[in-house]
């Protein structure tokens, strides 16, 4: 069995960031970074769907202790390589097994056992970095006959190396996805057909505007609390500015109800406005043997399906959590500052703002935890457990990946701002450690 002070899950942007924090305020501390894949990146190596990049802006989504040099928006694959580069710069790499999948984590005699399908350790403290979503099973809508369909049905989240040169391709879903990928297939497709129950809030960016981290902090939240508090006269003011949108086509949610799709240059709307796209604002029926037949009867021929149908939320990598011999399910526990569960002794976990960049909150969430462990340490402490505080509550953002998972999700009544990154980078730095909550033993 491995002994270390620390065991962190996951090496994307989480679990890099906790790295780097970690190392900066504890030099002489031990840990490993345990990875299923066989590379760093997380969402940035599993996403390789055509056209795939960042919708928030790379000054607020780079990290501060290495700020992004590139250009406003991130291509994935260059996305991959920053954080590839940020992972040797600090020395982190060298610490990340990969291929290694955490199986279970059981927590007695004050310490964490992992488990891993290659070896186990011992660790004081476990650091999930699993992000969001499962990584095996994706939202993955079942359409009657699918069996009948002779073309191919790709998943953006499973994309290997599908070919769509001239090919009709047919691209089920509306959001960030579907919205980024399409000006790149459109390019090599012989015809393609975007299905959509409902349209995305879609913002157009500026590939040559140049800012700074402030500025765009600022600019987002001002604008995420201006549509928050003026909700039809933003919602008006947007529809005015994109000739997109018209009384038929309106997004059925609120604007900022989750992180607008980005659209570069204009490159979405110019895509739609080629003789080679169709839009159909309609629900799928089932499949047909050349096609999709869609709920009004009309039948969509097309030899490529693509599902740009988004994820199926999953909190700590859906590893089973065990403390002294009890099964935890996450969903009787309360989710503390969004950072830890009750009930669950020294085990922190990242979640990033879906409406701000995921990566700041990663930030701050790491100070936090570093802040956390100095308290303990100084203080001479073996062990930190939330209280369960409050009942069930409302998620403070209605994408849909979220309301499929609720009975999944702990209940998130304890100071968890998700919407508000000024907040909680006043709260994580300067409230108190032992706030009341925390039982500290
Ligand atoms: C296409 C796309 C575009 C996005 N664009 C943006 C954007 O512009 N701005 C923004 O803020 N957010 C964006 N996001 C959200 C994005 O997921 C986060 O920004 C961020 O990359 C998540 O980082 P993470 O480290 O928390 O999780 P992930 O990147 O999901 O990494 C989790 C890691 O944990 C590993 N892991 C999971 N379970 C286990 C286990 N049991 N054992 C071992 N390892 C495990 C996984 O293999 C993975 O490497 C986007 C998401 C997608 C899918």
């Amino acid at each position: 069995m491995n002994k270390i002070d620390v065991v962190i899950i996951g090496s994307g942007i989480a679990g890099l960031t906790t790295a780097y924090y970690l190392q900066k305020n504890f030099p002489d501390l031990t840990y490993k970074i345990i990875e299923a894949r066989n590379d760093l990146g997380g969402t940035w190596d599993q996403m390789r769907f055509p056209g795939v990049r960042s919708d928030t802006d790379m000054y607020t989504y780079g990290f501060t202790f290495n700020p992004w040099q590139g250009p406003i928006i991130g291509q994935g694959k260059d996305i991959k390589k920053y954080l590839n580069d940020t992972a040797v710069k600090f020395n982190i790499r060298d610490n990340i097994l990969f291929d290694t999948k955490v199986t279970s984590l059981s927590w007695n005699n004050d310490q964490w056992t992992t488990k891993t399908n290659r070896q186990d350790f011992i660790s004081q403290y476990v650091i999930c970095c699993t992000g969001s979503r499962d990584y095996k099973y994706p939202n993955f809508p079942k359409f009657k006959d699918e069996d009948k369909y002779q073309g191919e049905i790709v998943h953006t989240q499973d994309w290997q190396n599908t070919a769509i040169k001239d090919k009709n391709v047919a691209i089920i879903g509306s959001g960030c996805t579907a919205v980024t990928m399409t000006p790149a297939v459109v390019k090599e497709a012989k015809k393609v057909t975007l299905i959509q129950r409902s349209p995305a809030w879609i913002i157009n960016v500026d590939g040559q505007e140049k800012s700074t981290r402030l500025y765009k902090t600022f600019e987002t939240l001002i604008d995420y609390f201006h549509s928050r508090l003026f909700k039809k006269s933003y919602k008006k003011k947007i529809i005015a500015k994109y000739p997109y949108y018209n009384d038929t086509n309106v997004p059925a949610y609120d604007f900022w109800n989750q992180r607008p799709a980005c659209s570069l240059d204009h490159d979405y709307f110019i895509s739609l406005k080629t003789n080679k796209v169709t839009v159909e604002h309609q629900e799928v029926s089932n499949w047909e043997p050349h096609g999709i037949k869609l709920k009004n009867g009309k039948v969509i021929e097309c030899d490529l399906t693509i599902m740009a149908t988004g994820l199926n939320a999953q909190i700590l990598g859906g590893i089973d959590i065990v403390v002294n011999d009890k099964t935890i399910r996450l969903n009787d526990t309360s989710w503390y500052r969004g950072m830890m569960f009750s009930g669950i002794p020294n085990l922190f976990a990242h979640t990033g703002y879906i409406n701000f960049s995921w990566t700041a909150r990663c930030e701050i969430v790491s100070e936090r935890i570093c802040r956390t462990l100095q308290y303990m340490h100084k203080k001479n402490l073996t062990t930190c457990t939330p209280k369960y505080v409050g009942k069930k509550s409302k998620p403070a953002i209605e994408a849909n990946y979220v309301l499929r998972s609720m009975d999944k999700f702990p209940n998130r009544s304890y100071k968890f701002y998700n919407a508000n990154y000024i907040l909680e980078y006043l709260i994580f730095k300067f409230t108190r450690i032992n706030d009341g909550v925390v039982d500290f033993k």
